[in-house]
């Protein structure tokens, strides 16, 4: 049996900060760029932007639907192109409708 790998202290400092809070959630747009956060280094508040995570999660999920035979590789690629050819606003309304339609799950699926 090999020994686990020693967790980064680094770790432990984050996670306590994240516990400690200043964290928003909220869309963050900046032109050109998919921003999925930003640190405000006046105040130190984080601000996480769900917003590009999920639609990319999304469209990756569903092409894997809809498109079966396709490969892991083939299914990556085009939801990154996909994603990177949509507006902030249209990733942010698309992000509305995820969040207006998907239901919560309070178990985790075991895979
Ligand atoms: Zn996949």
């Amino acid at each position: 049996m090999s020994k686990p790998t020693p967790r980064d202290p680094l770790l432990i400092e984050l996670i306590a900060a994240i516990g400690a809070g200043r964290i928003d959630f909220g869309a963050i747009h900046e032109r050109g760029h998919f921003v999925y956060g930003w640190c405000d280094e006046k105040n130190g508040r984080v601000r996480f932007n769900p917003a590009p995570h999920a639609v990319l999660i999304c469209l990756h999920e569903m092409i894997h639907r809809m498109r079966p035979a396709w490969t892991e590789r083939g299914v990556s690629s085009r939801a990154t192109r996909l994603l990177s050819q949509m507006s902030d606003q249209e990733v942010d309304r698309l992000y509305e409708v995820i969040l207006s339609t998907a239901r919560v799950r309070k178990r985790a699926d075991i895979l």
